[in-house]
């Protein structure tokens, strides 16, 4: 029924699983293995470890594990035949399938983004020299793109005729319909669905063809914009124009720079922000968030966010609670999109990204700074207003902050305005059919500024706290022989040298010890060791080391001496020899001196040679 095995093993071997994963969080190389923020669960400390050698991953946060494919279907919410195929793509396997039916689908699907690739050639070799394009070149030229543009973007001219592509691809009228390239006219002929437009490609994240979003030429009756409709290929709510560009930069500065026009991402990119992406006709949906918050935990909304309204809000402050993320406005000047601004301030444009607010801070600072202070009343009127938005916030701490800038700026008593809040006497600004209120969720616990609140709770933590990751021990001082585990498995390197089987009790920490030595990864370290053993190993490999190895290791050297010297004191006839040499090395090991280090490596040699007896 579905992939040929084979297949499967060859799509597994041929995935680079770092560089799969590296799409959506960044990892870095800590000895053997790729370290990250885990892509499953919200964490501030990478508790993610990416085996490159055997393809697998594991989370010690949240238990998350497997190999590329399971990371695929994970992340892309897929099948498993669909995560294949998804891998097998970006590798540029063609696969098999048991069943021939199955083999047809798919070949389908794939000749018929080879349909939307050839047109994507044809419409992008007519912008660049059909006599019937130099409107549309100097189109472009005039909105700041040199050719070099033109041709990374693959823009395209839909020349303004009627069935120009359909002719010059041949394409059936079945075919027309899958692509979303045309349509069949009442009078029974084949027709192009894009005439008389400037088309920007839009593909998938992973580069390949869906669809175009054409725009209209200036001073032509029509809509600005017109985007492929929905196909097999194309899904508005889940498009994002530029976002198989704009992946790598997304992930790089763990944000998004979420547009409303194609050329607002291009003039982005133009100005050195790699990092933008636009919605395709569409607002920006749950899904897209949804897909976003894979590469990155900050949205910088760049649009005229001066018209979004309550609604706008209560959507981004449920994103920001639910995604766990950050929705932030670009400080751009009212009414002007990126696209304008590129050409007459690029570094302005820049900066409005780098200076992104918070969403309510942006509305207040609208409020206040349009506000007229001069007199009592009028500063009492804008304290009215800042209040009407301040209260959609769903967080009390959050609104609690804010309240005190507009007491600050509108010179009334914060005590005054959070009775205001708490009794509920704000009056909401008017929306038209303004959506209810959401019950908060469960683990959020506030109970909305609409009820009062109980004065002296503490309220729910800020969004964006985020789960700490547990620590193996409640105590911050654990003993030596934990320290040097720890270290052990996020930095052996740094005590490699010094692991001796001597060093460990036995039981639990001896067995750790020997799972970590006999396995070449943490992941067979865990896979091979009996559960307590696995618990400990995956508790410490999401806990920082201390800094210096050497410390804990002294440490535990030296209280294994002085239990050797006990035991060799309680024993009936003691080797005096051995007493002798045990006491002075303690000692010296103990001294702060430079001899320490040394004293340690001859300590450790002697236990771990009394042992051997
Ligand atoms: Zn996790």
């Amino acid at each position: 029924m579905g992939i040929r095995d084979e297949d499967i093993a060859r799509v597994r071997a041929s995935t680079d699983i770092v560089g799969l994963i590296g799409e959506y969080v960044q990892l870095k190389q800590v000895g053997q293995r790729y370290r990250g923020l885990c892509p499953f669960h919200a964490e501030k400390t990478g508790s993610f470890y990416v085996n490159a050698v055997d393809g697998l991953y594991h989370c010690f946060g949240c238990q998350a594990s497997g190999d590329a494919i399971t990371f695929v279907r994970e992340q892309e919410h897929l099948g498993f035949v669909e995560a294949v195929e998804r891998l097998a793509s970006k590798v540029g396997m063609t696969l098999t399938y048991d069943n021939e039916g199955e083999n047809r689908t798919r070949a389908e699907r794939r000749r018929l983004q080879d349909l939307v690739q050839k047109a994507e050639d044809f419409y992008h070799d007519r912008l660049l020299s059909a006599p019937d394009a130099a409107a549309a070149r100097k189109y472009l030229r005039d909105r700041g793109f040199d050719s070099d543009e033109v041709r990374s973007w693959r823009i395209g001219w839909a020349p303004d005729d009627w069935d120009q592509l359909a002719r010059e691809l041949r394409l059936s009228k079945k075919d027309l319909a899958g692509t979303g390239l045309g349509f069949v006219n009442k009078r029974g002929r084949a027709q192009d669905f894009f005439r008389g437009r400037v088309l920007f490609p839009i593909h998938d994240s992973d580069g390949h063809p869906l669809g175009f979003g054409g725009r209209i030429m200036p001073g032509v009756e029509g809509p600005k914009y017109m985007n492929t409709s929905q196909t097999p290929l194309y899904d508005k709510s889940r498009v994002l124009f530029a976002l198989d560009r704009a992946k790598a930069g997304i992930v790089e500065a763990d944000e998004v720079v979420v547009c409303e026009g194609y050329t607002d991402v291009t003039a982005m990119f133009r100005v050195g922000v790699p990092r933008a992406v636009a919605t395709c006709g569409t607002a920006l949906t749950d899904e897209h968030v949804q897909m976003l918050r894979k590469f990155a935990r900050r949205i910088v909304l760049a649009f005229d966010a001066d018209t979004a309204g309550q609604a706008a809000a209560d959507r981004f402050y449920q994103w920001e609670a639910k995604f766990d993320l950050d929705v932030v406005v670009a400080a751009l000047p009212p009414g002007v999109d990126p696209g304008d601004m590129a050409d007459d301030d690029p570094e302005g444009l820049v900066q409005a990204v780098a200076d992104a607010r918070p969403f309510l801070e942006f509305r207040l600072n609208r409020i206040l700074d349009a506000a007229d202070m001069s007199t009592a009343e009028h500063r009492a009127r804008a304290a009215e207003d800042a209040l009407s938005v301040v209260v959609e916030h769903p967080n009390d701490l959050v609104r609690d902050q804010y309240l005190m800038q507009v007491a600050d700026r509108c010179r009334v008593d914060v005590a005054r305005l959070r009775d205001r809040l708490r009794s509920g006497n704000v009056k909401r600004r008017p929306q038209p059919d303004e959506p209810r209120r959401r019950p908060r969720s469960a683990d959020d616990g506030d109970p909305g500024p609409r009820e009062p609140a109980t004065d002296g709770d503490p309220g729910p933590r800020p969004p964006g706290a985020g789960q700490r990751t547990a620590t193996s021990d409640g105590d911050p001082r654990s003993s030596p022989a934990v320290e040097v585990l720890r270290l052990a498995v996020n930095r052996p390197e740094a005590v490699i040298d010094w692991l001796d089987a001597a060093l460990f009790d036995e039981g639990l920490h001896l067995d750790a010890y020997r799972a970590l030595i006999e396995s070449a990864t943490i992941h067979e370290a865990i896979d091979s060791a009996p559960p307590d053993v696995a618990a400990l190993l995956s508790k410490l490999a999401v806990e920082e080391p201390v800094d210096d190895a050497m410390d804990p290791v002294l440490l535990l050297i030296r209280s294994v001496g002085l239990r050797h010297l006990s035991i060799e004191r309680s024993k009936a006839a003691p080797d005096l020899e051995a007493l002798t040499t045990l006491a002075r090395l303690v000692d010296q090991v103990g001294a702060r001196t430079d001899r320490r280090e040394v004293a340690a490596r001859d300590l450790l040699t002697f236990v771990s040679s009394q042992g051997d007896e």
